[in-house]
C-alpha cells in the first residue's frame, strides 16, 4: 500500500518542532534551547530506520545524526559497501541531544526521549529497524548480548505491532577493532537481501490471514512457529535465512 509522503513529512516536521518546544521549555533533560535538538534525517519514504544512541559534538554542531568520526565510517560503508539505496534510509537516535562529554545516556534521559522515538517509528512505519549499539537494541531486545545477536534478523512484537529488527554493532565499536568492523560491514551487506524478504513475508502472511491455510510452505511453517514464540517471549530470532 502506497503511503501519503506529504503527510509523513508534515508529521515529522511537527514531531521535531514539538521536540524543540520541549527543549526550550526545559521539559527535556540535556536540552535548553531548540538548537540542542538533533532531529532524524532521511526521506519520508524510507523503508529502513537506523537508530543510534545519541549525538556527539559534531552532530550537535551540524544538527545532523552520524556526521562525526564514527558517523563518517557509518555513512561511508552505507554508501560504498552496503548496496542499500540511499533513498531507502532514515537515520536517527534514541536520545536527540548530546550528553555532556559523550557519556552514556541515563535511564531518565532514555525515558524522557522515548515518546519522541516511538512517534518517529509510528510515523515512518519502517519495514526494517536497524539498531546501532546496545542502547537502541535494548529498546526491542532487552535480554540479549550484541556479540551473540548482531546481524541476525529478529521478528519482534513491540507495542502490539510486528517489527523486524536487525541489531548491529555501533560504528564507534567498529572504529576500535578490525574484527568488529568486518562484522559490521558483513551485517550491513545483509540488508539489501533482507528488505525484499520481509516484503515477501508480509504478502505471505496477509494471504494466510485472508483465506484458510490448507498447506504451509516451509517458510510459512517457520513463521507460524516464531509467531507462537513472539507471544511467549515478546521476540524471536529468525536464523534460517540470514
Ligand atoms: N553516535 C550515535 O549514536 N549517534 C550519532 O548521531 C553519532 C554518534
Amino acid at each position: 500500500m502506497d503511503r501519503d509522503i506529504k503527510k509523513i513529512e508534515t508529521e515529522l516536521k511537527k514531531l521535531y518542532s514539538n521536540l524543540e518546544k520541549a527543549a526550550r521549555s526545559g521539559e527535556l533533560p540535556l536540552a535548553g534551547v531548540s538548537e540542542d535538538i538533533v532531529p532524524g534525517e532521511g526521506p519520508s519514504s524510507a523503508k529502513v530506520l537506523f537508530i543510534g544512541e545519541a549525538p556527539g559534538a559534531q552532530e550537535q554542531i551540524e544538527r545532523r545524526p552520524f556526521v562525526g568520526r564514527s558517523g563518517k565510517l557509518f555513512r561511508k560503508i552505507l554508501e560504498e559497501e552496503s548496496g542499500i539505496k540511499p533513498e531507502l534510509v532514515y537515520i536517527s537516535n534514541i536520545v536527540k541531544v548530546r550528553p555532556p562529554d559523550n557519556r552514556d545516556p541515563s535511564l531518565e534521559e532514555l525515558a524522557a526521549f522515548k515518546e519522541y522515538l516511538d512517534k518517529e517509528i509510528e510515523i515512518l512505519q519502517p519495514e526494517l529497524i536497524v539498531t546501532l549499539g546496545r542502547y537502541s537494541m535494548a529498546k526491542f531486545l532487552p535480554k540479549v548480548k550484541i556479540s551473540q545477536v548482531h546481524g541476525k534478523l529478529h521478528k519482534v512484537k513491540w507495542e502490539g505491532k510486528l517489527n523486524y529488527i536487525l541489531p548491529m554493532y555501533h560504528p564507534a565499536a567498529a572504529l576500535r577493532a578490525t574484527k568488529t568492523k568486518n562484522a559490521f560491514i558483513e551485517d550491513f551487506k545483509k540488508i539489501p537481501k533482507i528488505i525484499p524478504w520481509i516484503q515477501e513475508q508480509k504478502v505471505l502472511l496477509s494471504n494466510q490471514k485472508s483465506k484458510p491455510v490448507v498447506k504451509l510452505t516451509p517458510l510459512q511453517k517457520e513463521f507460524s512457529k516464531s509467531d507462537k514464540s513472539v507471544d511467549d517471549l515478546k521476540s524471536s530470532v529468525i536464523e534460517h535465512l540470514f
